[in-house]
């Protein structure tokens, strides 16, 4: 039977059972679209780094033996929406059965559910055989339940695959290793030469600029960096073991000035694509610390375990438990703008200048910029979530919706109410101060709150916490810093609260 299989941008899994074996009946097809480039503005080099690994993952099913058809975006037969293209093969290739795998967005699940829903021919859809859970297994896990705690989710996940277990307990003796992860990087420990791949993507750029595809962001020397190949992604995971594995939860929440990248993994982008799984991140990480026991100590791997196993997956499953009412929710009722310098990386505040243009230049910024500087400094300035959820998704090489939603709306923006984070992640200029270098070298002063060189964070986290009042003053996690505004003289406050309102109108000016 004549069988049509289609292959999303982010679904690039060789080891998929698909692939086993060529079959001339099957006709394999990848398009590269404007529906794709368009839904939201990307970074430039986020559109690269797809066009590039598709391209790649088509030449090697064809050099594999296996028929595929594939669109480059300007191709004239291209009609750039994904079922005209569908249905345009069908005909062309008389096709009596197609098949897809299940797509990871709601937005392509709810599309293809409509394309099916008219489809004259039969189909069939299967697993992307890349996770750990299925879609719908954190929703079970949890039923019943009033709070959806990662943590219980990420235990039963230690004990489901048996991941860092002894005897039915947990190895080393705890679950969780979080307070011994919390260092400032001060050049102690050297960090080794970053691996970058040099791709050459010269050909994909000159399609990007002949489509007009309009995108934002920074692009040099015509070679994309990360991983593009199943390849290049399993030589980043061996250099990550072999180099960054050693220090990786200690300096995990590090931020520094001249440093983007510390001692993280960049493993994002391939395997958000699914160039590599979690499942060989896991194992080979596990391979490594068992042959190399006596020097890592388990603080390291635990750390990293957690954040393929545990969150990872807890935000597939949050996504899928709660779509598509989640894209909505704004339980703190925040309708700000954000301001211009997110897209200029043009501030005085040295934080959030590093964290931008790091964002503008690589397509990147590490877990703790994203939560504790933008995410931080746009909860504060009580920004809009859409607006926060859009820049989140345009600028991450890393950023498809399911990953990105419940990180920004959900953890970062606890626009969910809680459902993600048991209170929001805020903070003043004191934990910038602690985690990184950013305020000895910035315009404002950390220990200020209402003075011209005030650090804005300041104000902006009291003013915060006295505007929500309503929402977050029951909130056990955060009784504590409501009695501390309690105890604060009435007139401070009123002079705090001012200068946060200035900061918030002249956002750009700061
Ligand atoms: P490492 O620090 O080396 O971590 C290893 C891996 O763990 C990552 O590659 C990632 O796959 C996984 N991981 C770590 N933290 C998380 C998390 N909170 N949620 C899911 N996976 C996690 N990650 C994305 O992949 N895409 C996004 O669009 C994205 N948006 C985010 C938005 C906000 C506001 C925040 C706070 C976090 C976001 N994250 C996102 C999670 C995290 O910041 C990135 O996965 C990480 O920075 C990628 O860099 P790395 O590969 O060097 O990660
Ligand atoms: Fe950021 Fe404030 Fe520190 Fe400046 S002083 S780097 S604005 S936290």
């Amino acid at each position: 039977m004549k069988t049509l299989r289609l292959i999303l941008g982010d679904q690039l899994n060789i080891k998929h059972s698909w692939f086993k074996k060529s079959d001339d009946s099957i006709v394999y097809c990848l398009f590269e679209m404007r529906q794709e480039t368009d839904y939201v503005k990307h970074h430039v080099q986020k559109v690269i780094g797809f066009f590039a690994a598709m391209r790649q993952f088509a030449e090697v099913l064809k050099s594999n033996g296996h028929h595929v058809v594939y669109y480059k975006i300007n191709d004239s037969n291209n009609k750039q929406n994904l079922l005209d293209n569908l249905n345009q093969l069908i005909q062309d290739f008389n096709i009596e059965h197609f098949e897809f795998i299940l797509p990871d967005e709601y937005r392509l699940d709810k599309q293809l559910h409509t394309f099916t829903d008219q489809l004259h021919i039969s189909y069939t859809s299967n697993s992307a055989e890349h996770f750990y859970t299925n879609r719908n297994d954190l929703a079970d896990f949890f039923e019943g339940k009033k709070q959806y705690l990662m943590e219980n989710f990420y235990r039963d996940m230690r004990k489901k695959h048996d991941i860092l277990m002894i005897a039915g307990q947990p190895e080393g003796g705890k679950w969780n290793y979080d307070k011994s992860n919390r260092n400032k990087w001060k050049g102690e420990v050297k960090i080794p030469s970053y691996k970058w791949f040099n791709n050459n993507v010269k050909e994909v750029v000159s399609d990007i600029k002949k489509a007009k595809i309009i995108t934002f962001g920074k692009f040099k020397n015509d070679t994309f960096n990360y991983p593009i190949t199943r390849a290049q992604a399993i030589d980043q995971l061996k250099y990550f073991c072999e180099e960054l594995l050693i220090h990786f939860g200690t300096y995990q929440d590090a931020m520094h000035t001249d440093e983007e990248y510390l001692f993280h993994s960049r493993l994002s982008f391939a395997m958000n694509l699914k160039l590599i799984s979690p499942k060989d991140i896991v194992i080979s990480v596990m391979n490594y610390y068992r042959k190399h026991i006596e020097d890592i100590n388990i603080s390291q791997v635990e750390g990293f375990i957690r954040q393929i196993i545990g969150w990872r997956e807890y935000m597939r499953g949050m996504y899928w438990a709660f779509m598509p009412n989640y894209k909505n929710l704004n339980e703190l009722d925040n309708t700000n703008k954000l301001p211009d310098f997110f897209w200029t990386g043009d501030t005085k505040m040295n934080c959030l200048k590093h964290a931008i243009n790091n964002s503008l230049d690589n397509g990147y910024a590490h877990h703790i910029q994203r939560l504790m500087i933008t995410g931080n400094y746009a909860l504060l300035t009580q920004t809009n979530p859409g607006e926060v959820d859009d820049w989140y998704l345009g600028i991450y090489v890393d950023a498809i919706e399911w990953v990105q939603l419940t990180n920004t709306r959900g953890m970062s923006q606890f626009a969910d109410g809680g459902k993600i984070a048991t209170k929001p992640y805020v903070s003043s200029g004191s934990y910038i101060n602690k985690m990184s270098n950013y305020c000895s070298s910035c315009h404002y002063n950390h220990k200020n709150k209402v003075e011209e060189n005030a650090c804005p964070f300041n104000s902006l986290y009291w003013n915060f916490l006295d505007d929500k009042r309503e929402q977050l003053g029951n909130n056990f996690r955060m009784k504590m810093m409501y009695s501390l505004l309690d105890k604060m003289d009435k007139q401070d406050l009123q002079k705090i609260k001012e200068k946060a309102k200035h900061i918030i109108l002249n956002q750009d000016d700061y």
